[in-house]
């Protein structure tokens, strides 16, 4: 019979403890500087559509040239998407203009959520234009712990503002342990977009 004690140290002797909450709903974050914040957001976004429920992605940042393939794959499940980013800002030639149109997406976004309509809504690159000042950081924050409680919530972006972390039931950050774009790959159709 095998020697209880010698039992290596890593082994887990006992589970997690058992989860009895069940929560309403959760607001989740993915943030960091690896790649995956994006994906997984709309990873979720079909896994919720596949459950039958309502979902709205709202995309922040990208443009109609950079259509993510996701998009596609989304509408074809009866998901939302908007996508009234404009562009990267660093092509922006009217910086006002790209302000202009992160705050209407902004209050699209806040009356999607505020709606009560949705089973989960999608924030992605939501972090930019919060960290640039151009959606009052509290605002957001305000909007998603008010929010009617079976809206489940998602928001993606680098350098998630600690407020929205604090509102956060899960955060994730993914860590660049390496990144093809470091050796001059572009962006691949089909894997980046
Ligand atoms: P994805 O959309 O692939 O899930 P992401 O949302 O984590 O990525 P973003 O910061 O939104 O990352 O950047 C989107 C694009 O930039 C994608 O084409 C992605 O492959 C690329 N990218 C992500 N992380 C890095 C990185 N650390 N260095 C260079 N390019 C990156
Ligand atoms: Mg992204």
């Amino acid at each position: 019979m095998a020697d209880r004690k010698s039992k290596p140290k890593d082994v887990p002797t006992k589970g997690p403890a058992p989860a009895t909450a069940k929560a309403p709903s959760i607001v989740m974050v993915n943030t960091g500087d690896g790649k995956g914040k994006s994906t997984a957001a709309f990873g979720t976004a079909m896994r919720a559509a596949a459950r039958g429920w309502k979902v709205c992605v709202i995309q922040f940042v990208k443009s109609g040239k950079w259509k993510v393939g996701e998009e596609k794959a989304a509408k074809s499940l009866g998901i939302e998407w908007l996508t009234i980013g404009d562009g990267f800002t660093w092509d922006s030639k009217d910086m006002d203009r790209t302000e202009a149109v992160a705050r209407h997406a902004w209050s699209v976004s806040k009356e999607k959520i505020q709606s009560g309509q949705y089973g989960l809504v999608v924030l992605d690159e939501i972090t930019y234009p919060m960290n640039w000042g151009w959606i009052p950081i509290s605002e957001v924050v305000d909007v998603i712990r008010n929010r009617p409680p079976s809206v489940n919530v998602i928001a993606t972006g680098r350098d998630a503002p600690a407020e929205l972390v604090d509102v956060a039931d899960t955060v994730t950050e993914m860590r660049k342990v390496k990144h093809a774009f470091d050796r001059g790959v572009r962006a691949i159709r089909g894997i980046d977009f």
